[in-house]
């Protein structure tokens, strides 16, 4: 009941509910102890077209294996969550805009290897755009830090997608 309650049954990851409580949290933590909380904001490119050309359930099967990969790839801290659709989003308490960032990349990459089979058919070339964004230098809010790589993401899908942007100093 509890776990159906915080996860996401396709995925496995955290739902945004768990993410919202989860942020609150970690942003009083961050306060006292002087740390900076990383936030990375993932989108699947094209997501569209897999569903058009494979079916839904192929779309499913990608987002499925996306969140195994996640769940794999997060450190003890960290916490990766289903946004919404194909929106993911990973929480990363300690971390500095630089290794988030370099995180960020790590995991493009990672991604762009994956190989996600769905009734025998390779789904090749499963790529995201990814924005990075950190507490408290993008927003006083663990919300408002959501906002600025969600803006950071927007303009990776703008520069042509299969990519990472910081955002910038306010
Ligand atoms: P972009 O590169 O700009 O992000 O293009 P996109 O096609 O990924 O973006 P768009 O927002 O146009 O489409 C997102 C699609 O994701 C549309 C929606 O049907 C699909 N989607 C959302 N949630 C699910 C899901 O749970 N399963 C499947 N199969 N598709 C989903
Ligand atoms: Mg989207
Ligand atoms: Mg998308």
């Amino acid at each position: 009941m509890k776990i159906q309650s915080i996860r996401d049954p396709l995925t496995g990851l955290f739902n945004r509910r768990y993410l919202e409580e989860f942020l609150n949290r970690e942003t009083y933590r961050a306060i006292r102890t002087e740390k900076p909380i990383g936030i990375i904001m993932i989108d699947v490119d094209h997501f569209k077209r897999f569903n058009d050309e494979f079916g839904h359930a192929a779309g499913d099967i990608i987002l499925k294996n996306l969140g195994s990969f996640l769940k794999q790839n997060v450190r003890d801290y960290d916490i990766a969550c289903r946004y919404g659709g194909e929106e993911l989003i990973m929480i990363l308490p300690g971390s500095s805009l630089e290794s988030t960032a370099k995180r960020a990349e790590q995991i493009r990459k990672e991604i762009k290897q994956l190989s996600v089979e769905y009734d025998g058919i390779l789904l090749s070339s499963i790529t995201v755009s990814l924005g990075v964004a950190c507490f408290p230098e993008h927003g006083k809010t663990g919300e408002k830090v959501i906002q600025a790589a969600d803006a950071a993401l927007y303009q990776a899908k703008y520069e042509g997608r299969n990519r990472v942007v910081v955002a910038p100093n306010s």
